[in-house]
């Protein structure tokens, strides 16, 4: 693979991946060089029971891999499950993906697109656009705070089919008399009621899955990098370590079998949403279905996204930008102080106005 140093033809520094110039940059005397892709390249899937077998699947060890930077020489520690980040010694961007001991490699990667000064504008806009923040959050919108990270994912495709059971549901209305009370005389009216007639439904649902996404660790909050979604997948190119070179990559903590019970529990409800469709009527009633997963092909993959972990009152935040489509999600602290503010002003407000209308 040769993918550790890639020393820039000029000056003989790292190169680095660079979204800006979609090729590799070389940040000390700003030469670049282009990356040769496959131009008709299509990401291929691998079969699922096939490499199961062949996989002794460890659980959910962490990886560290230990490496030596080719700029400085020094040797350090990756992270828990990271296989290329930046020298934590001189910043030179290493990619030690070669020394991973996962058995499975990704096959292919949306390299970044949304540059780290485009991040820092949606960070700068995002916080603009929050109430109640505390001020000094400000100072955290720099653009050092941002790190591209690669993260894993796996994606299934699947024939599913799913035989059912279950009953269509049919209003039917009927005209029901009563009494009443009209001026102290009771009366005779009637009324029109709903009811619903239930017949026997069974069936079968066929559904070819594509693209079903599970996050493959989970070194951020899954449920701020579900939001990230959708990815834009149709977009995957081949796997290259160039494309990967000065941003972080880690690799996958959840097992390949894992990631599958992930994305049977993300197909369950559409098929179920898919016979109360086939049943039709005015209501449903599913009583067994038997979901069969046929010919499940699988994908492990890389999604950029830039990161800022920031620090306020000893607490640690997250903001995250979809680094292919510029969606963004955070967490985000409150300013004690200006929600008591806000409630005192709000407060003096509700006052003035009863005094107002007492007097
Ligand atoms: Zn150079
Ligand atoms: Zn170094």
């Amino acid at each position: 693979m040769g993918g550790k140093h890639k020393p820039c033809p000029n000056c003989g520094k790292e190169l680095e991946f660079s979204a800006k110039h979609n090729a590799l940059f070389c940040r000390h005397c700003e030469s670049q060089q282009t990356i040769i892709r496959t131009s008709d390249f299509s990401a291929e899937n691998s079969d699922y029971l096939q490499t199961l077998s062949e996989l002794d699947e460890q659980a959910e060890v962490p990886e560290y891999i230990v490496a030596n930077c080719e700029n400085c020489g020094a040797e350090q520690q990756f992270p828990e499950n990271v296989t290329a980040d930046r020298c934590q010694y001189c910043d030179s961007p290493i990619v030690a993906a070669e020394y991973s001991t996962r058995p499975l490699r990704p096959s292919a990667v949306l390299p970044f697109k949304i540059t780290r000064e485009d991040a820092l504008q949606h960070f700068r806009q995002w916080l603009s656009s929050r109430w109640f923040l505390p001020s000094k959050i400000k100072k955290q919108a720099r653009i050092d705070k941002f790190k591209g990270i690669y993260l894993p994912y796996w994606t299934y495709d699947c024939e599913t089919s799913a035989p059912y059971t279950g009953q269509r549901g049919e209003y039917y209305y009927v005209t029901v008399s009563y009494t009443t009370t009209v001026n102290g005389k009771t009366v005779q009216r009637t009324r029109q009621e709903r009811r619903t007639r239930w017949y026997p439904a069974a069936g079968m649902i066929k559904h070819h899955f594509i693209n079903i996404l599970v996050p493959a660790n989970h070194s951020l909050p899954e449920k701020l990098v579900r939001e990230l979604e959708p990815w834009g997948l149709a977009e995957l190119g081949e796997y290259q370590p160039d494309l990967i070179r000065g941003n972080q990559e880690q690799s996958y903590a959840v097992p390949l079998a894992a990631g599958f019970s992930d994305a049977q529990r993300q197909i369950e409800p559409r098929v179920r949403e898919f016979i109360r469709r086939d049943i039709g009527g005015d209501e449903q009633r599913i009583h067994t279905v038997n979901i069969i997963n046929d010919n499940i092909e699988f994908k492990l993959i890389l999604l950029p996204t830039w990161v800022n972990l920031f620090q306020f009152h000893n607490q640690q935040f997250i903001f995250l930008v979809n680094a292919r489509t510029g969606e963004v999600q955070g967490e985000r602290p409150w300013s004690a102080w200006k929600i008591t503010f806000f409630t005192f002003f709000m407060l003096a407000i509700v006052a003035a106005i009863i005094v107002f209308f007492i007097h």
